[in-house]
């Protein structure tokens, strides 16, 4: 049953000023329409932001355990409604229920730390250089953030941004993915469930352009928070740095998985096929690169061909059912673009590389898992994202090839490498540029209170998850309270 959802802007759930609205269906079955939703656009965006403007000096003097104490409820609330949650995200977006489950669950581990972090916010007290005299550092809340998300963890990414906004004194307009608005209307009603100021939290649904651009664009934002693809993000860094506002970007990946000559090679297989064909491909972790050495190739290759023509491929409801349909028809033609360019690069298509209709799929965005082996560092499938479920396999003899060959692309996301050698482990570790890197685990995967992000194009420094983002959301105040009753100079009248 599809129902007419809305946006919540300035304490009420309201249309768009357009009354426009569009449509949210399961890309495992698209005649399955799960509701609509409002098409906004500037002047709903500008009322959002006036809302939050207003609602920020009482929430920033609202104590921040206290705060913290809102999200440990928000953490409860969730929890209770997980199941429902999956499986609303599986109708939505596709992935298959068990990651689902596992997305809403990284919600409820963020929302569990979230609420400790409201109990430090640590800023730093050191000694002065002159006699009585204190010296401490504080952090101070920005502002308004504007959080712009994709739809590959309608859940996850959401509370990665906006739990951290929160406990640190800021007031929220929240841009959900247009491929995934449910989970992220379920998601604020828990927030105004669990006490989250009705003003605090603004959700304004619609495109990246009419709803996106003026949210980066206006003078009254003090931050954004977005993840999406790398060419949307230089973007948006480009017109946030007109009002000069501060910018978390978490964009694209090419991640690679290097399994080395004297690696357990079942783990690895396990590894890869998770890596590379979970949530369908279409996670910024994906393993998009399998870095395969020359000695172990033949059987390794043996053995992954074999796991990967047995996947199941099915609406992720279904118990069984392993992988899950693309997002849209968009994703599939892009897909099938680079499938097509491999093959004209000279690469060989061992798997797949078609759309899949089989039987219950016919009416959905199913994709065959695909395998390319014969790719060089320069062709293309082996250096830009494609988001799908496409793995490029790349034949390397020594250790230090293999880390040369994993380097060679713009992004640096995830990495990993199977390897069972200590001081090879360590060495990659050390020389692998990217901001993750699992030893003897795929390249996906994330924990609440670890740093998460990457470096060259996959982003622009700042981290997501664990302590760092507090710090992306606050300013600090270097506070300095001289007692001596008298003019004290640094620097000139101590030396
Ligand atoms: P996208 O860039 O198309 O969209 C992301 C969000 O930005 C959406 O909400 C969209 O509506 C909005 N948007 C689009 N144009 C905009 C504009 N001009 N101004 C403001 N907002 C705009 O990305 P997507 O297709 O939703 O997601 C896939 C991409 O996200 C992939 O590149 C993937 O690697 C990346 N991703 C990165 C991470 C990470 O943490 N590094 C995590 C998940 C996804």
């Amino acid at each position: 049953m599809s129902k007419r959802y809305q946006n919540h802007i300035d304490g009420k759930w309201v249309d768009a000023v357009s009354g426009e609205t569009f449509e949210n269906r399961n890309p495992a079955n698209w005649e399955e329409l799960i509701g609509t939703f409002p098409s906004s656009g500037k002047e709903d965006v500008e009322t959002a932001i006036k809302a939050a403007s207003e609602a920020f000096d009482a929430w920033r003097l609202t104590p921040a355990p206290e705060r913290g104490d809102i999200l440990r409820k928000v953490g409860d609330i969730m929890t209770a409604r997980k199941e429902e949650i999956a499986r609303n995200m599986t109708r939505e977006m596709g992935k298959v229920l068990d990651e689902t489950r596992g997305d809403v669950q990284e919600g409820i581990d963020t929302a569990y730390y979230a609420g400790t972090e409201g109990r430090r916010l640590f800023g730093h007290t050191v000694p002065s250089e002159l006699h009585n005299k204190f010296n401490m550092s504080i952090r101070r809340p920005i502002g308004v953030a504007g959080v712009i998300t994709p739809w590959n963890f309608p859940m996850a990414i959401p509370t990665w941004k906006i739990f951290p906004a929160l406990v640190c004194g800021n007031t929220v307009v929240f841009k959900p993915a247009s491929d995934t608005p449910l989970t992220a209307t379920v998601f604020v009603e828990i927030l105004l469930e669990a006490g989250v100021p009705a003003k605090v939290i603004n959700l304004v649904h619609g495109s990246g352009s009419k709803v996106g651009t003026p949210l980066v664009n206006h003078p009254d934002v003090g931050v954004i928070s977005f993840t999406g693809s790398t060419p949307v993000g230089k973007g948006i860094s480009k017109s946030a740095s007109d009002t000069l506002k501060r910018v978390s970007l978490e964009l694209g990946g090419k991640n690679a998985q290097i399994v080395m000559e004297d690696a357990d090679l079942e783990l690895a297989l396990d590894g890869v096929l998770w890596g590379a064909f979970g949530t369908t491909g279409q996670r910024c972790t994906a393993t998009s690169r399998l870095i395969l050495q020359e000695k172990v190739y033949d059987k390794f290759m043996d053995m992954l061909i074999a796991r990967a023509k047995d996947l199941k491929l099915g609406d992720g409801l279904q118990p069984g059912n392993e992988i899950g349909p693309m997002i849209n028809a968009g994703q599939i033609q892009e897909v099938q673009k680079y499938v097509d360019i491999g093959r004209k690069e000279g690469a060989k298509l061992l798997l797949g590389g078609a759309q899949y209709k089989e039987g219950d799929c016919a009416n959905g965005w199913f994709y065959a898992p695909t395998i390319f082996v014969d790719v060089t560092p320069e062709m293309r499938i082996a250096k830009e994202e494609i988001f799908g479920p496409v793995l490029s396999v790349l034949r390397i003899g020594s250790f230090e090839e293999a880390v040369r060959v994993l380097n060679n692309t713009k992004y640096g996301l995830s990495s990993s490498i199977y390897t069972n050698d200590v001081n090879r482990a360590f060495q990659a570790i050390r020389d692998i540029d990217a901001g993750i890197t699992y030893i003897n685990g795929p390249t996906i995967g994330a924990e609440a209170h670890m740093p998460f992000g990457g470096v060259k194009e996959t982003g622009n420094g700042h981290r997501e998850g664990g302590w760092e983002v507090y710090e992306f959301y606050t300013e600090t105040k270097s506070v300095f309270v001289d007692y001596s009753g008298q003019l004290q100079r640094a620097q000139i009248d101590n030396y």
